[in-house]
């Protein structure tokens, strides 16, 4: 069994605990390979490095720093049927997803590329003469890249590409299910010429790498996506570093009376069901007009049963397994949970008692809005169908929830349509479309519980990884004080 390497200073090497951990294949259970179970020790390593790194990174002009982004999106072109093939084996999603992933990672290193050329700062009037005042932007310094397995090459690449057109040095760390996506796209960046010490890489724990970076003094940011649990902690632990957090979601999709339901059936099983209901902006809700309730579950029941389980790389497949085993038993969990609270099963339910981690997609109806099973993130393919009466209805139950990520409305109705639009508390709002599917050149974020308030991805991107100056260059030759003060 091959053993992976951390990558620090430009080096492949081991972790200093000489532990390892297996990263298995969700649809087999067997082990694709061995990787350094890493600790602090590595982490000062990699903050050394990067430390060392950072001066002629941060002094090349951003559009020279730009055609090493350039050259990583040639790359990952090249690479993209390997690298989605690669996904499919370690995080199991279906392999056009998975080329979809890659997709995402080279569509954000291209933009980003651009931003090399841009990376705009203001200019505005002073309030005295002969004064000029301006605003420049300035990379933060080490940065701590803290990533999940659910978009185990579009995350990573969410995060680096940013990071390192504005000019910082960062440390990656992957997540446990997923290390070997991470590694794989490092080597690409090696390949592109990034400097050595520019990019780190640890895999590892998140009690203990994680908690080493997100505490270590030397390090100025930390940009996390992941639970909200991990993102309390984060904000609690990192002290005054600057912290994006692009947390978890309970999303919903409303369907009303007049939707185009065909259209609407769609986006739900796209939505829900859509790599295992692993994403963050997955539909774990449908919020739907009585009057047509019960033709749309009849709709879907139909469309669920005919959605065929499997490895992500046979073509044959619709819904590939869920990550891992504790995955398995958090969909069970609530399945039974949703049966406790009295709601009504209407399909799914169980595990697959085959090899890997396999559970139906299931769908309750008859759901309370307050219910446990509507009010947490499951993570899996678990639906549920709650009715309400009229669109005011509709999205006071949408917005009863902690997190606030991703939403959608089904309507032809503009009212409708625009009250979604400024009554739901969410980041990203969808008219006649599924909750999920984000672009690169859009901010990407949510409210409440869903984060911080930072956006990832589009011009926002650059505004989590840079620091703004402000410059005041006064040429009137005497001290002019502002606010009027004359001597
Ligand atoms: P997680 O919080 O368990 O882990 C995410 C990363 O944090 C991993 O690398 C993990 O090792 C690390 N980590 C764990 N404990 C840590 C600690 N104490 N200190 C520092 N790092 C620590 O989340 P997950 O299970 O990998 O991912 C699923 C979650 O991610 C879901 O809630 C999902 O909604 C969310 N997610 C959000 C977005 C978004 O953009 N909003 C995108 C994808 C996934």
């Amino acid at each position: 069994m091959k053993a992976y390497k951390n990558f620090i200073g430009g080096r492949w090497i081991s972790s200093n605990s000489k532990e390892t951990f297996d990263s298995l294949d969700p649809a087999t259970e067997v082990s694709i390979g061995k990787f350094q179970d890493s600790n602090g020790l590595d982490v000062e390593l990699a903050v050394e490095a990067a430390e060392k790194s950072f001066q002629e990174w941060s002094d090349f002009p951003a559009p020279k720093r730009a055609e090493f982004l350039f050259r990583i999106r040639d790359l990952l072109i090249e690479n993209k049927e390997r690298l989605a093939r690669l996904e499919v084996k370690e995080m199991g999603k279906v392999y056009k997803e998975a080329l979809g992933d890659v997709q995402e990672a080279i569509d954000i290193f291209e933009y980003m590329a651009g931003e090399g050329r841009r990376l705009f700062g203001f200019t505005t009037p002073s309030e005295l003469k002969n004064k000029f005042c301006a605003t420049i932007r300035r990379p933060i310094g080490i940065v701590a890249l803290i990533t999940p397995w659910n978009f185990p090459i579009a995350i990573p690449s969410w995060k680096l590409a940013p990071a390192l057109i504005c000019g910082n040095s960062v440390i990656l760390k992957p997540s446990s299910d997923t290390p070997l996506c991470a590694i794989e796209l490092v080597k690409i960046l090696n390949e592109a010429g990034i400097p050595k010490g520019v990019v780190n890489l640890i895999t590892g724990s998140g009690n203990t790498v994680g908690t080493s970076l997100v505490t270590h003094q030397k390090i100025h940011a930390v940009s996390f996506t992941g639970s909200v649990e991990t993102g309390k902690f984060i904000t609690k632990n990192a002290g005054l570093k600057k912290i994006g957090l692009e947390l978890g979601g309970k999303n919903a999709i409303i369907i009303m009376e007049d939707a185009n339901l065909e259209l609407a059936l769609e986006g739900v099983l796209w939505g829900a069901f859509g790599t295992t209901g692993q994403r963050c902006t997955a539909a774990s809700r449908i919020i739907i007009h009585e009057t047509v309730a019960k033709k749309f579950e009849n709709m879907l029941i139909n469309s669920t049963k005919k959605l065929r389980l499997g490895s992500g790389l046979s073509k044959t497949t619709d819904i590939g397994p869920l990550i891992n085993r504790k995955a398995v038993e958090k969909s069970d969990y609530y399945t039974n949970l949703g049966l406790k609270e009295g709601a009504k099963l209407l399909i799914g339910g169980k595990p697959l008692s085959s090899k890997g981690f396999f559970y139906q997609p299931t769908i309750f109806t008859n759901v309370n809005h307050n219910m446990r099973i509507a009010q947490e993130e499951i993570f899996g393919p678990v639906l549920s169908i709650i009715k309400i009466k009229n669109i005011d209805e509709a999205i006071e139950v949408c917005n009863n929830i902690k997190q606030g990520l991703s939403s959608s409305i089904y309507t032809e109705n503009m009212q409708y349509a625009f009250k979604a639009i400024n009554k739901i508390d969410s980041g990203i709002t969808y008219i006649n479309s599924s909750t999920i599917g984000a672009e690169v050149h859009l901010p990407f974020g949510g409210v409440k519980e869903t984060g911080n308030g930072t956006r990832e991805a589009g011009w926002t991107g650059i505004e989590e990884f840079s620091e703004i100056k402000t410059i005041y260059l006064d040429y009137s030759d005497k001290l002019q004080k502002a606010q009027g003060i004359t001597d």
